[in-house]
């Protein structure tokens, strides 16, 4: 961890990015994180406020496309982001934060948009329905993570390039919209999903692949994961059930 104070954990701009629920990923590492008795400083940064450089993860949630402009305006601008990633921080991103930490994405004026070019993917709008509902996904296997379950609700569509992997493939559901089953996108430490739910509220096992990640730990003291098993149970039971 880059301090003593304990896990640095950042949560970008909820004041644009915070409209699908996300907030719940950063308790989730909160509390996954105390539950292993580390100290958790939580941040919140809202976009008129300077990005910290020094955080040890920074979790962006989703957002209409407005807001989504405005961010990626700011966090271009800021350069915080980006300098935090070069110090080995690590980004976990959902939808509209995923597509702005890509090279660019389709904004709310129809127009081609800058992001950080923190992952090598491209979003653009994508030609069809939007893109809603509930996602099964089976998890990249050098993650090591069980299969995943989320929800989905974006227009756009992202391609990956050669410096990223699919974070995962989706079983069903959309993901990155582009027809080849991949879900999301990750190179190191930055995570992108199209995956809400809160995802880690559904799948804590990404929590603690971050925490993990930012301990250079390869396995944490396990803790009780009942009712989360309950809930993925109940998920992949209504997502696979015949309608
Ligand atoms: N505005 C973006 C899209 O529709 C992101 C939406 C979201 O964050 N859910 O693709």
């Amino acid at each position: 961890m880059s301090n003593s104070s304990g896990l640095r954990l950042v949560w970008v701009y909820p004041d644009l990015l915070s409209t699908y629920g996300d907030q719940g990923n950063v308790l989730v590492v909160e509390r996954r994180a105390q539950q292993r008795g580390l100290a958790v400083e939580r941040l919140d940064v809202r976009s008129d406020q300077p990005m910290p450089t020094s955080g040890d993860i920074y979790l962006i949630g989703g957002g209409e496309d407005r807001p989504q402009r405005l961010a990626a305006e700011r966090l271009l601008r800021d350069g915080g982001l980006t300098r935090a990633v070069q110090n080995g921080a690590i980004i976990f991103s959902v939808c509209a934060g995923y597509q702005i930490i890509g090279h660019e994405f389709i904004n709310d004026l129809g127009q081609r948009q800058q992001g950080l070019g923190l992952l090598d993917v491209v979003s653009e709008r994508g030609p069809g329905e939007r893109c809603v509902g509930d996602v099964l996904a089976d998890i990249d296997q050098h993650l090591g993570l069980p299969q995943l379950t989320g929800f989905e609700n974006h227009q756009g569509i992202t391609r990956i390039g050669p410096h990223a992997r699919p974070f995962a493939h989706v079983r069903l559901g959309n993901g990155n919209g582009t027809g080849d089953g991949t879900e999301g996108a990750w190179n190191g430490t930055v995570f992108g999903t199209y995956m809400h739910g809160p995802v880690m509220a559904r799948n804590p096992q990404i929590a603690d692949l971050l925490i993990k990640l930012t301990l250079d730990a390869n396995a944490l003291p396990p803790v009780d994961d009942r009712w989360y098993e309950a809930l993925r149970n109940e998920r992949i039971a209504a997502a696979t059930a015949p309608a």
